[in-house]
């Protein structure tokens, strides 16, 4: 059977179960705080296993798109060294939200795979909790009555906490799990070892497929445990794994899913799979990672060097080096697997075909940028290499390498095993260790349990409407960090304040106590679909009613912004053409920043198109027309944009000023006109086919044009007020040029002029022309005055004292023969003469300078210089 076909049986199946088949969620998160990636099938509904949010679907079905390469779930190291694990896969699940539970989850399990798949069921084994005393948690009982109608019970295994007790983190919900492995190993060998005994043994041909959780409890800041509300279940089967058994091979990698792309990389890279592990790894980590990047990039997220972006990048880079150390491909060619990929998967997840070209440009462009840095990292460390003593080369040097260059330290490992040298690895791991403490101490968070005060499960946001609320506070919590210090999160039964989202930052303002005092709120973010407002103080009696108020001004600026965003967006799309797409937005209350696809720099006439285009609307007065919760559909009827990105369930706000239409939950202005004027600030490239425009609206503008006209009225002031400034500088910089020739012209006459003198300075001591003056001359035209004498004069040992600007300056030259002859290092002499002048130098022994900071000290290292010949 065809992988597309397996998963469209896994969602047939379910569909007939009564489920709700949903798309797959981004796989790249935006607004959570705690997580950068879908890690796995449950992250799209946790505000229903938290119980802040209802479920509109009691059962749902799905194949999420997972990513596990940080944080809770990293397996990257494992992926191409092992057959079984990925970064980026598919994850089926079925759900069920306080509807049923082990019964029939367990039950449509086993009929899925062994009635309607026809997994031999001699292959499989499950896993029930055995308990755990510190939770108080018993045996689970129910599970294994269950699972022993259907399968001998010699096939059920005792799971322990760390493999059967599901959670969702160090907080949160939490329950038993029951497993299901598969033995896939050769009747002979299941001969001579039983399965059982390789179950959760990390062994490649018995693996776990399926894992079905049981939520029931919330685990508390304390470690303790309640019981949820309701009782839900969760569950998640590998896609790749499943395919695997079902097409009856041994490596998820030897399935449809994996070969189109691996029989690419065989024949762009001239290299065969399955000849030589070595080479196998690399080329699974490529057709591995070139699905979690592409996948990324087309939920919008750009490698970049920071968050999420970064960990893009760094599993990129982690492919790119394999190809260039075990394939030897010394040239971009990961991005000409897209076109693969697409055409494989492009059917289920259209956004890799509508991304097709910008993946690409993306992939490649970071390709040739990285292969140039393994470029210069090579020669660095050549340097590297040519300064050590010895044949071990320090950690520190190694470090610095990966550090500040991003040379990857495997490769540095190779090379110099390559030249018979070794790396002091104990030493690098210790620089390594030391940069993670330091970003561990600084990211650690504590977070209280929240209090409860009120009882409340619908925090409504009346900020769209209003600026100021009396409000109830129905929970709080404290969170402690190095960063921020403590703070308080503070949750409403309704809110005016709007919390960081769709690219606008959260608001400010202030919750009002007794007597005029105030306690501000700093920022609003959501987190789990909760709105929370952070405050670094809490109420002496929090349960009162209180006023709460934001900041209107910052508001209000934030709503031109982010009113002009959208203006924006439809002015490139109207001058640019229909490619453009949004790549990113920040919408802060003093600027506004708008990233999109398109290929080439902004023209300066396209920019003042863009610029007209806006304010043409702004002068026009138009105003806003809001739909708030009206079902995806019927925005896409009104002209919005479908995006990917919108979570199932999601009903959306549409914004529409006249025919710029956008799905949009952020702030806005009543009427265009409020924006009063628009100004793009700047115009550059952030990654290969995406531009980025900063742009400024309302006060901001006038402050703009009020500060360039008064940096205008200085300059023309300097220039002594010219009719034409522009022609009075470009003279000025003419006049500059032709004064600069003259002067060189006259330092070189200078120069001849001191080289007839100097000579007959010169005194011969032991055989050697010596010569130590201090002239005034400037370091270039020193430079060539001592290569002139040397040329004129054997033996010459010259050095040279010169003076300028109150710094001090030492040349010292010494004929090629000396320095073979006698030992002498111009090098060497600068070096220690440089002392004397409070500074220090260096150069090759025939030639060195050097630079320092007193001048005084010029006569006693020319006097001084006398002992380096006697
Ligand atoms: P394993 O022990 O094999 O790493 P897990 O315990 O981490 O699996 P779960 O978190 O329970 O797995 O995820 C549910 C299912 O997702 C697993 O049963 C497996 O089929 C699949 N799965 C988990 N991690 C990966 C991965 N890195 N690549 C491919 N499939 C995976
Ligand atoms: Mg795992």
């Amino acid at each position: 059977m065809k992988s597309q076909q397996i998963r469209q049986e896994f969602l047939d199946f379910f569909e007939s179960k009564k489920h709700n088949i949903v798309p797959s969620s981004p796989m790249v998160l935006k607004n959570d705080p705690t997580l950068m990636f879908t890690n796995a099938g449950m992250v799209p509904f946790k505000e229903y296993f938290l119980g802040q949010k209802n479920a509109i679907d009691k059962r749902v079905a799905d194949t999420q798109k997972c990513l596990r390469v940080s944080g809770k779930h990293n397996d990257l190291e494992e992926v191409g060294k092992d057959t079984y694990h990925h970064t980026m896969f598919e994850m089926l699940g079925n759900w069920s939200f306080g509807d049923y539970f082990k019964k029939e989850a367990i039950a449509w399990a086993w009929e899925l795979l062994v009635d309607v798949l026809k997994v031999d069921k001699d292959c499989l084994y499950v896993t029930v909790f055995e308990g755990a005393e510190e939770d108080a948690l018993d045996y689970d009982q129910e599970a294994y009555d269950l699972w022993k109608q259907y399968i001998s019970e010699d096939r059920i295994i005792n799971g322990n906490k760390k493999d059967n007790f599901w959670e969702m983190g160090a907080q949160g919900p939490c329950g038993p799990c029951s497993e299901i492995h598969v033995d896939i190993r050769s009747a002979e060998e299941k001969a001579k070892v039983s399965g059982k005994s390789l179950v959760n043994m990390d062994h490649p041909q018995v693996v776990e497929i399926w894992n079905l959780v049981f939520m029931e409890f919330n685990r508390k800041a304390d470690g303790s445990l309640e019981k949820l509300p309701a009782q839900h279940v969760d569950t998640g089967m590998g896609f790749e794994r499943l395919c695997m058994v079902l097409q009856n091979k041994q490596s998820n990698y030897d399935t449809d899913v994996f070969t189109p792309l691996i029989r690419e990389v065989e024949a762009i890279t001239n290299n065969d799979y399955g000849k030589n592990e070595e080479t196998d790894i690399a080329i699974r980590v490529i057709s591995d990672h070139v699905r979690a990047v592409a996948f990324a990039i087309a939920d919008g997220q750009l490698p970049s060097n920071t968050g999420a972006g970064y960990v893009i990048r760094r599993i990129l880079r982690r492919a790119i080096r394999y190809g260039f150390t075990f394939l030897n491909v010394k040239e971009p060619f990961i991005y000409k697997l897209v076109a693969t990929l697409t055409k494989q998967m492009g059917e289920y997840f259209p956004e890799l075909k509508s991304q097709n070209q910008l993946v690409t440009n993306v992939i490649k462009e970071e390709e040739l940028s990285f292969l140039r840095a393994l470029d210069q990292g090579l020669v660095l460390l050549d340097g590297v290499i040519k300064n050590t003593k010895g044949s071990e080369v320090s950690g520190k040097k190694a470090f610095e390498l990966y550090d500040t260059y991003g040379f990857p330290i495997d490769l540095t490992a190779l090379i110099l095993s390559e030249k018979g040298m070794t790396l002091n690895e104990t030493e690098f791991k210790i620089e390594l260790e030391k940069q993670k403490n330091r970003s561990r101490a600084a990211a650690v968070v504590e977070t209280d349990d929240w209090v409860v005060l009120y009882e409340d499960d619908d925090e409504e946001f009346i900020g769209y409407d209003t600026l100021e609320a009396n409000i109830k506070i129905t929970r709080y919590r404290k969170v402690s960090s190095i960063k921020d210090g403590d703070l308080y999160q503070l949750v409403f039964n309704m809110t005016p304040f709007y919390a960081e989202g769709g690219g606008q930052v959260g608001d400010k303002g202030y919750l009002e106590v007794n007597n005029g005092n105030v306690i501000y709120i700093v920022d609003t973010k959501k987190e789990n679909n909760l709105i929370i407002h952070f405050a670094k103080s809490l109420p002496k009696d929090p349960t009162q009613i209180f006023k709460v108020v934001v900041d209107g001004k910052q508001r209000h600026r934030t709503a031109c912004n982010h009113t002009a965003t959208h203006l924006l967006h439809q002015a490139l799309r109207e001058i640019l053409g229909t490619h453009v797409e949004q790549k990113g937005s920040s919408v802060h209350s003093k600027s506004l920043r708008f990233d999109f696809s398109h290929f080439t720099k902004l023209t300066t006439d396209e920019l003042r198109d863009v610029e007209d285009y806006v304010n043409a609307r702004i002068s026009s007065k138009i105003p806003l027309e809001e739909f708030r919760n009206i079902p995806m559909e019927t925005a896409i009827e009104k002209g919005a944009m479908a995006l990917f990105g919108e979570k199932y369930g999601d009903t959306v706000r549409a914004i529409q000023f006249g025919s710029s239409v956008e799905l949009c939950g952020g702030i806005h202005v009543q009427n265009t006109s409020d924006i009063w004027h628009f100004k793009i600030t700047s115009e550059s490239a952030i990654a290969a086919g995406i531009r980025r425009i900063e742009a400024i609206t309302n006060d901001a503008t006038k402050e703009f044009y009020f500060e360039s006209n008064r940096v205008y009225s200085e300059i023309k002031e300097l220039l002594k007020n010219p009719a034409n400034p522009q022609k009075a500088i470009v003279d000025l910089q003419d006049e500059n040029t032709v004064l600069k020739k003259q002067l060189e012209a006259l330092l070189k006459d200078k120069a001849k002029n001191l080289k007839g003198d100097l000579i007959h300075e010169v005194e011969n001591i032991n055989g050697i022309n010596f010569l130590a003056k201090k002239i005034d001359l400037d370091q270039n035209s020193i430079k060539d005055l001592a290569f002139d004498l040397g040329n004129q004069l054997d033996n010459l040992f010259l050095l040279v004292g010169s003076e300028s600007d109150g710094k001090a300056f030492l040349t010292c030259y010494i004929a090629k023969n000396l320095v073979e002859e006698k030992k002498l290092d111009a090098g060497k002499v600068v070096r220690e003469l440089g002392k004397l002048i409070h500074g220090g130098g260096g150069g090759q022994p025939y030639f060195a300078t050097a630079g320092g900071r007193n001048p005084e000290g010029i006569e006693k290292a020319l006097e001084e210089s006398k002992r380096y010949i006697a």
